[in-house]
């Protein structure tokens, strides 16, 4: 009997790998626009008709290519990338299969016009379904030119496959977007039929993120780095309010190739913690760079899976590279500790004699000044309790921007009408307790739209409010101001907002009530006062955050209250003038006994 088995002609075998590597138009942008990154190009021009199907063509000004490599280009297992099986472990390009080219041109009308730049005249090739069509000299621009048209022309199967327009196109900018995130450095546009989607000048990462997603990323990013011995981390995340409800925009690059990578997101997700509210997703574009010693990306043929070495050890930097840039940026209330105390450190010893002197005026000249001085030690050994009026969130925040010391525990005491009552040096400190935390909330509030500090409390149900359209023309316009208080909420169809979360410091409001309730009040202060937009949005949330007066607070509520209203910067009266404390004077005190 004869012998059966024989190789395939190329044009098959060809095909056959194209099955793997191009999937839909996006695989062909991906690859050439990697070939031409690889080529040490400084611009890159994609084009596209019809979502990819009838045209992507993608111009860059790299090395270009010599007539002999042009056409050697098209061959399968051809590349200039790696000579042997140990190069792949040392590899720094994005290509190294050399099957790109070949299979891309296996399924499509394939045109490529290139130069090298040293060459007067540069290599013009045209090929249908691997066959060489053309090969002539022709004039052409420094770099390459690759012209696909018709993808899978010759595979009605897969043709037929492909998805709609809007599908397909989203995937081209997936990719695209991908590339021109991993090379900032580098020039990129991307237009779609007649229509610029992107036009990309060489920048740093923060301007080409909010180049590609948008300027109100601008606000939203907090820089991310940590280097070990193993690898290192940088770049950025997204601010835990700027969460999105579809997963999408979370980036890690590995030695600057995208990857797909679950076990790594999950160290990232891990790292916001409970930052997040339910079902949301944070932005980042994370870079490892990492000795390609400790990677296998040969694992498959569109290379976006990756195998460490040792991907516990790489889990847990990005984990803590994570937790640190949210916690160097006030992100995250469980602050680490360690770098908390030396910011507050060089804030309170500015602040510690003016608060001192209050003391002294306001309580009596004896208050116990050497434990004052001792105050930092006394805060180590015991941190304030949590709160259910001030969060630990708030705690930190208000100990940082405001730290003064904190004198030994003074009690304070409620009263049935509902009024506090605290020992003086010369008297009975009696406090108003929604005079005084109208005043405490109003400075925060003030302070947090200053520094964008507002910490959420994420709502277990969200709720939606509707509203009428000029008060929902009123609250977008306010957008940023209202996020940056601590409001997590979305624009939900028509004059519809979705709220998710709250400030921390109205723990126990209805979030809705809250809500319609800042605005009431922002409204009514508009009409009857002439203050700035922050200020009177400091003012109305913190009238409506407020504690009801009668309501029953905790010990540590009181005393938190007190220490906070002292440290303010206006303690005695409320935001609108309502007087918060009085002291009954000993003196006064014993007139009534004789
Ligand atoms: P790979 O990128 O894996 O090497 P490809 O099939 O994508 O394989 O490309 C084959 C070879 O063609 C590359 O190794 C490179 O030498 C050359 N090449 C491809 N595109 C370009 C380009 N835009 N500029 C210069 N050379 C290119
Ligand atoms: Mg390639």
């Amino acid at each position: 009997m004869a012998d059966i088995i024989h190789l395939l002609p190329d044009a098959i075998a060809n095909q056959i790998a194209a099955g793997e590597v191009v999937q839909r138009p996006a695989s062909v942008v991906k690859e050439l626009m990697e070939n031409s990154v690889d080529a040490g190009a400084k611009r890159i021009q994609v084009i596209i008709k019809e979502a990819g199907r009838s045209l992507i063509q993608v111009v860059d000004d790299g090395s270009g290519m010599s007539e002999t490599d042009a056409r050697m280009s098209l061959e399968r297992h051809a590349t200039s990338k790696i000579r042997k099986a140990d190069d792949l472990f040392t590899l720094r390009t994005m290509g190294f299969r050399g099957e790109a080219l070949a299979s891309i041109a296996a399924v499509s009308q394939f045109e490529m016009k290139t130069r090298q730049a040293d060459k007067e005249l540069g290599t013009l090739l045209v090929v249908e379904g691997s066959e060489v069509r053309r090969q002539e000299p022709t004039a052409a621009e420094k770099g390459t030119s690759i012209a696909v048209k018709n993808l899978f022309y010759n595979i009605p199967a897969r043709r037929n496959f492909l998805k709609s327009n809007p599908v397909e196109m989203r995937h081209i900018v997936d990719d695209f977007q991908r590339i021109a995130l991993a090379h900032p450095e580098l020039s990129f546009s991307l237009v779609h039929g007649d229509e610029l989607l992107y036009d990309l000048e060489p920048s740093k990462l923060a301007q080409r993120i909010v180049g590609l997603f948008g300027k109100n990323y601008q606000q939203q990013l907090a820089p991310c780095s940590e280097e070990t011995d193993l690898m290192s981390v940088t770049g950025y995340i997204g601010k835990p309010e700027s969460a999105k409800r579809t997963r999408g925009e979370q980036f890690i690059f590995v030695n600057e190739r995208f990857i797909r990578n679950n076990y790594l997101n999950h160290a990232v997700a891990g790292a916001y913690e409970n930052l997040l509210p339910e079902g949301t997703f944070p932005f980042y574009v994370l870079f490892i760079t990492i000795d390609p010693k400790h990677i296998d990306v040969n694992v498959h043929p569109t290379k976006t899976e990756i195998k460490f070495d040792d991907e516990r050890a790489v889990y847990a930097v990005v984990r803590a590279a994570v937790r640190q840039a949210l916690g160097a940026h006030n992100l995250s209330p469980t602050l680490d500790y360690t770098t908390d105390i030396n910011l507050m450190t060089k804030v309170s010893q500015t602040q510690a004699l003016s608060r001192e002197q209050y003391l002294d005026e306001q309580l009596g000249s004896g208050l116990q000044r050497s434990n004052l001085q001792n105050w930092e030690k006394l805060f180590e050994e015991e941190r304030p309790a949590q709160s259910a009026l001030f969060g630990q969130a708030e705690l930190a925040a208000s100990e940082r921007t405001s730290m003064v010391p904190v004198p030994n525990r003074v009690p304070v005491f409620q009263l049935p009408s509902g009024h506090l009552v605290r020992p003086a040096k010369n008297g009975v400190m009696i406090i108003h307790p929604v005079a005084a935390h109208e005043r405490v909330l109003y400075e925060s509030f003030l302070r947090k739209m200053k520094d964008r500090s507002g910490s959420t409390l994420q709502s277990l149900f969200p709720q939606t409010i509707t509203l009428g359209t000029a008060d929902f023309t009123l609250v977008m316009e306010m957008e940023r101001e209202i996020k940056a208080l601590g409001f997590e909420f979305e624009a939900f169809g028509k004059n519809t907002l979705v709220v998710t979360g709250m400030p921390a410091e109205a723990t126990g409001k209805n979030e809705k009530e809250l809500f319609e309730g800042l605005l009431e009040q922002f409204k009514h202060n508009q009409a009857t006062l002439t203050v700035p937009l922050q200020d009177n949005l400091a003012r109305s949330l913190a009238r409506r955050a407020a504690v009801k007066m009668g309501q029953a607070l905790s010990s540590e509520e009181m005393e938190s209250l007190v220490e906070r209203l002292l440290a303010s910067h206006n303690p005695n009266y409320s935001p609108d003038g309502s007087t918060t404390f009085f002291i009954f004077e000993t003196s006064k005190i014993e007139t009534h006994f004789r």
